[in-house]
């Protein structure tokens, strides 16, 4: 003989056949043989085998049409958590899809209903960005309806919460994902543990009705078909009484009993083209009047979460209002199953399919715009809430941080003083390095020692969260002054250095008083500790001081200026075209690099050596040039105009030319420089690749106005692309 659950799987099996004739009907009833070793002897809170549960949602799953894998993971949902049997024995006997759907409702699993209301919406969000794959919402809908089917056998306390949970998340993600069903069931198994009392009312209230309700149905019934056979459209009619918790609401919105509520019945006319459904709508119209601002086009315009239907409200009989919902067969799917719908009849989905296919999913769920209904569904995986992510505390809150956060920015989310005294992290279970980045569903446990010396300072650039960084700074600025006015000075200094200001700024006490005066600091100290605990960033103060230094600069120069002819005498003119500061007619060359002629921003380096070697201030090497030993080698310099007058054409510099491979570009260059009556001194050609080319050329010029005016007229010859001077990038 064989036993019930025997029959029940004989039977789900029939059923997914029937809604999908390539399901591997071999794997599905081995995945049933492993649930049942591995539940073996495990009862549920009723008393009944436990493996009735899974058998149960696998049931539902095979309702909601989805695929082999699904309907194996829902048999096996449990055996993760409760049995010996773990995730490498699955993955091993059924494939990893189906071990990762089991471990992803698994995870799910762990999500622990809290008290605090604002916590829903977080949890809802992080159900599905936890969900890297849709259908383990699915099967944990599933898990949960049949759950909620059988809450009656919990303890009261545990029935309240986890009812609860389900209106407050599941029903909420089912209504998001359009499936209606699931979401009208859930919503009364809800109620009917939260307020039992008000259940019980509706249910009565309405089987005294009942009869009123089924003849007055009837009669709607039969006049709408009458009406759509004369006019030659076929349909199906449903009628029906509302579900409980949607009166429930009702009453309470409007505060009125269940006698006052009217419009608790409803009629559905299934046809099979979008213009039948206007053309049904005219004929209800016709036939009761309908009541002003209650007809609804969710056709033109879907519901966020991909509803379509026409929706009216009318008067019939007596008086009474009830509504009316048409569609066509195909929107009725969707309204029932919703997601899951296509799985149902859209078989074969790609499943490797691009990964912003369910931006829209995003959408639907934030409710803010249409989705058009042929976009629903291209792809399995999912990507929510990209820019989120949301982790479990060991015991089980759930966080919510900005994507690429990190341990550190969790430990000071829960508490600074969790924070400071970090000093490593576990994420499921392991240690990992604290920079990590979470990820969805990470159990982040933050391990703390009384014993460390605080945060370190480079914990400011690893943390991605304000609120983290302002503490760690905080930290800083409380507990490491001594340190803190250390490493500030260092790092002003350097950069001082870097911009040549360090001078100008400490021989100068006016300008120091200035930059303290503006960001409100009573010393100096006080100033580099600011830096050096993060208080104040560098290139603020930097600016400040750039500003003042300048300032007397260009005052000086004036002075400078009117000094000058005196001055000539007494150095003697540059040879070289270029005055170095402090340094009079010292030797000096042009750095091959950059290649600067007079009108260029120059700065001077000072060689071991070789005198003074001058580059354009925008030269790659001035920019990269990072080690502790130059920094005191740069020194300003700038063209000594009067020596110039003498030196005309004077100054080489490098052009690049690159083309177009033209027989006759490179002779062309050459006739125009000769042209432009500028000496060559070198000018060499070669190709690159895919017909293009690179033309090198030196040339002496007497300063950029000249070679601005070359470089122009270069550019007009025909097969060039462009002109750039050497080391310009
Ligand atoms: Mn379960």
């Amino acid at each position: 003989m064989t036993s019930p659950i025997q029959t029940k799987i004989d039977f789900l099996v029939e059923r997914a056949k029937k809604q999908n004739p390539n399901i591997n009907e071999k794997k599905i009833r081995a995945a049933y043989e492993c649930a049942s070793i591995a539940h073996e002897g495990q009862k549920r809170k009723n008393g009944e085998p436990y493996i009735i549960h899974p058998v149960s949602v696998a049931e539902i799953i095979v309702e909601m049409g989805l695929d082999t894998d699904s309907i194996c993971a829902g048999l096996l949902h449990d055996c993760i958590e409760d049995t010996e049997f773990g995730y490498k024995e699955i993955e091993n006997k059924f494939g990893t899809s189906v071990a990762e759907l089991v471990d992803g409702v698994t995870r799910l699993g762990m999500l622990r209903y809290s008290k605090e209301q604002e916590q829903f919406e977080d949890l809802r969000k992080m159900f599905l960005a936890m969900a890297k794959d849709i259908r383990v919402i699915l099967i944990k809908l599933a898990d949960r309806l049949h759950n909620a089917r059988t809450f009656q056998f919990l303890p009261e306390r545990k029935q309240r919460d986890k009812a609860l949970e389900t209106m407050e998340i599941y029903a909420p993600i089912a209504h998001r994902l359009g499936m209606s069903r699931i979401k009208w069931e859930l919503e009364d198994l809800s109620l009917k543990c939260l307020d039992p009392i008000g259940y019980q009312e509706i249910v009565e209230g309405l089987e005294k009705q009942s009869s009123q309700h089924e003849e007055f149905l009837n009669h709607i019934k039969e006049c709408i078909s009458e009406k759509l056979k004369e006019a030659e459209i076929e349909n199906t009619i449903s009628a029906r009484v509302k579900h409980i918790y949607s009166i429930y609401r009702k009453m309470y919105a409007q505060h009125k009993t269940i006698n006052e509520i009217y419009d608790i019945c409803a009629v559905r006319v299934i046809v099979d083209s979008v213009t039948n459904c206007y053309n049904v709508l005219g004929y209800v119209h016709d036939l009761y009047k309908p009541i002003p601002g209650r007809f609804k086009d969710y056709i033109s315009t879907p519901k966020p979460n991909g509803y379509q239907s026409l929706h009216t409200t009318v008067i019939g009989r007596e008086g009474i209002p009830f509504e009316i919902q048409i569609r066509t067969e195909e929107m009725h799917k969707m309204a029932e199953f919703g997601v899951a719908a296509h799985w149902k009849y859209k078989q074969g989905l790609d499943k490797t399919g691009n990964e912003q296919a369910f931006a829209w999913i995003r959408q639907l769920l934030e409710a803010q715009q249409d989705t058009e209904a042929e976009d629903f569904i291209k792809a399995i995986k999912v990507d929510l809430f990209a820019d989120e992510v949301f982790v479990f505390t060991p015991k089980g809150d759930v966080v919510n941080m900005p994507a690429g956060a990190t341990p550190i920015d969790l430990a000071y989310a829960i508490h600074s003083a969790v924070g400071n005294r970090m000093v490593g992290a576990k994420i499921n279970g392991r240690i990992a390095p604290i920079d990590s980045q979470l990820k969805n569903g990470d159990i982040v446990e933050i391990l703390t020692s009384k014993e460390t010396h605080g945060p370190s300072r480079n914990w400011v650039k690893i943390v991605k969260t304000t609120e983290a960084r302002n503490k760690i700074k905080q930290w800083f600025k409380k507990e490491c002054r001594e340190e803190n006015i250390e490493q500030g000075k260092a790092e002003l200094d350097r950069e001082l250095k870097a911009n040549l200001m360090y001078n100008g700024f400490y021989e100068n006490e006016e300008i120091q008083k200035n930059v303290l005066q503006k960001f409100t600091f009573s010393s100096m100290d006080e100033l580099y500790a600011a830096i050096g605990y993060g208080g104040i960033t560098i290139t603020k103060v930097l600016n400040k001081i750039k500003d003042d230094v300048m300032k007397v600069r260009k005052a000086q120069e004036k002075v400078d200026k009117l000094e000058q002819p005196q001055a000539d005498k007494k150095k003697g003119k540059s040879e070289s075209g270029v005055m170095v500061e402090g340094i009079d007619n010292c030797l000096v060359k042009f750095a091959r690099c950059c290649t600067p002629i007079p009108g260029d921003d120059i700065i001077g380096f000072v060689t071991r050596g070789y005198g003074v070697s001058i580059h354009r201030k925008d030269c790659v090497n001035v920019r990269n040039h990072n080690s502790k030993d130059e920094e005191n080698r740069w020194i300003r310099v700038w063209w000594d105009e009067e020596s110039l007058d003498n030196k005309k054409n004077r100054f080489s510099t490098g052009l690049q030319i690159s083309t177009k491979s033209r027989i006759g570009v490179l002779s062309d260059v050459a006739v125009l420089l000769a042209q432009a009556h500028v000496n060559v001194h070198e000018l060499s050609a070669r190709d690159l690749n895919d017909g293009f080319g690179m033309i090198t050329a030196v040339v002496d010029v007497s300063g950029i106005g000249q070679l601005d005016n070359i470089i122009n007229r270069l550019k007009k010859i025909k097969g060039v692309l462009d002109v750039t001077r050497t080391a310009e990038n």
